[in-house]
């Protein structure tokens, strides 16, 4: 009944999934495992990233995708709480075989479910932090890896803290425009969290490296600091090879923020940035990252209510399925 992929042999678009009414759409609930890409058109059906199946049995998982739909603390435009719902929209575009230039697709190989969204109190930060957590948690419990989809940056306190509470402190790689570790505000939110992160333990900082910096901060609090001048003058390979030496061994995990892209390439967003990263840039800088033991990655602050025709949804989206092509790049065909 089931036609498997062959999209990784012939280079072409996955199969439509024969049913009884003959070809049959709704992966998000109907697919009957967790490998393989099955074609379906990218503007019908139900939405799920990348077509995954929805589940929150997380056992066969190797990793759980997950939406968390918070813009509390945002200092400028809201709207990142309809952020994963804007990417999941978008990856159906993406859904269909090999994610190029990779020539493979990551489902053959890894088993990936979308385990939908964090629910909190609305309005509380502090129910979104709990929530949050104890997902994380969950999923990490499983023997899963995480996909985070924000929502706005403060969601990564939560998820690091949960992440660090299972492999201990992180070497954190993190693209912005913003450096996210300014100590003087008062309350806790979208542009402090990592001096937060810092004070708890969660970050090896020695290890960690923020890039596509465009904003002031007088201190860096030991990060490795690649502003966004440095990197487009460097080029993606040298960018690449910067953050790999940086990293070193350690376990790592990715955090991308939309605005590290210049708002030509992602205007949906609540505090963007001129002379920002193009989106194919970030991407080859992504794909030179393959040598680092990732543990988890985020890409958030995706406001579709400023977003024009998608732009920055897709970008996400296909920053995404890029890590997932770095955590498959080793890997066997499923059953294979
Ligand atoms: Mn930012
Ligand atoms: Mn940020």
């Amino acid at each position: 009944m089931v036609k498997k992929s062959d999209g990784e042999a012939r280079g072409a678009r996955a199969s439509i999934e024969q049913g009884p009414s003959g070809a049959e759409g709704d992966g998000a609930f109907t697919a009957s495992g967790v490998y393989g890409t099955r074609f379906e058109s990218p503007y019908s059906g139900a939405l799920s990233f990348m077509r995954r199946r929805y589940s929150r049995d997380f056992s066969e998982a190797d990793v759980v995708v997950c939406g968390i739909p918070c813009d509390l603390t945002t200092s400028n435009r809201p709207g990142a709480r309809f952020g994963p719902r804007g990417i999941r929209a978008a990856s159906a575009e993406l859904a269909w075989g090999p994610h190029w230039p990779w020539g493979f697709d990551p489902f053959d190989r890894l088993a990936v479910v979308d385990g939908g969204d964090v629910t909190y109190e609305p309005g509380y930060v502090a129910s979104m932090l709990e929530s949050t957590e104890k997902f994380a948690r969950a999923v990490l419990a499983s023997g899963a890896s995480m996909l985070s989809l924000g929502g706005e940056h403060l969601v990564s306190l939560p998820l690091l803290r949960a992440h660090a509470a299972y492999h201990g402190p992180l070497a954190l790689v993190h693209f912005d425009a913003h450096s996210d570790t300014w100590s003087d505000e008062p309350e806790l939110g979208h542009g402090n969290m990592f001096y937060h992160a810092l004070g708890e333990g969660l970050i090896d900082v020695a290890h960690s490296v923020q890039v596509g910096i465009r904003t002031h901060n007088d201190e860096t609090h030991g990060f490795q600091v690649l502003d966004a001048d440095w990197v487009q003058e460097r080029g993606a390979e040298e960018v690449s090879r910067k953050i790999c030496e940086v990293v070193g061994d350690k376990r790592a995990y990715l955090t991308f923020d939309i605005d590290c892209l210049d708002p030509a390439y992602a205007p949906g967003t609540g505090t963007p940035v001129v002379g920002g990263l193009s989106t194919g840039f970030a991407r080859r800088v992504l794909r030179g990252l393959g040598g680092i033991g990732w543990v988890g990655m985020d890409v958030v602050e995706v406001s579709p209510p400023d977003d024009v025709a998608e732009i920055t949804s897709l970008a996400a989206a296909t920053l995404a399925l890029d890590y997932l092509c770095l955590l498959a790049l080793d890997r066997p065909k499923a059953g294979a």
